[in-house]
């Protein structure tokens, strides 16, 4: 486990999933300063957003494209090293 999986409670899997969602929603419908697209996510993926949104908050994240950019590095979805992969 990395230490944003850690932070966040969910799997790199899903971190990556995480990404891939809210770098296509900021393309299409733009940041509006509130963390919407993440938690539309969480939604969707069954995992528990607030609790997500506090997670992401501490990293930086503090809208879905400060997520992404502070949270959801690129470089995150080719980072096969984690246990939990
Ligand atoms: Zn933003």
């Amino acid at each position: 486990m990395t230490y944003r999986t850690g932070v966040l409670q969910i799997g790199s899997t899903e971190l990556a999933c995480l990404a891939a969602f809210v770098e296509e929603a900021l393309e299409a419908k733009g940041c509006d300063g509130t963390l919407r697209h993440t938690e539309q996510w969480a939604t969707r993926h069954g995992v528990d957003a607030p609790r997500l949104a506090t997670g992401l908050k501490g990293l930086g994240g503090f809208c879905d494209c400060e997520v992404l950019v502070n949270c959801l590095p690129a470089d995150l979805l080719e980072e096969p090293d984690d246990s939990d992969w």
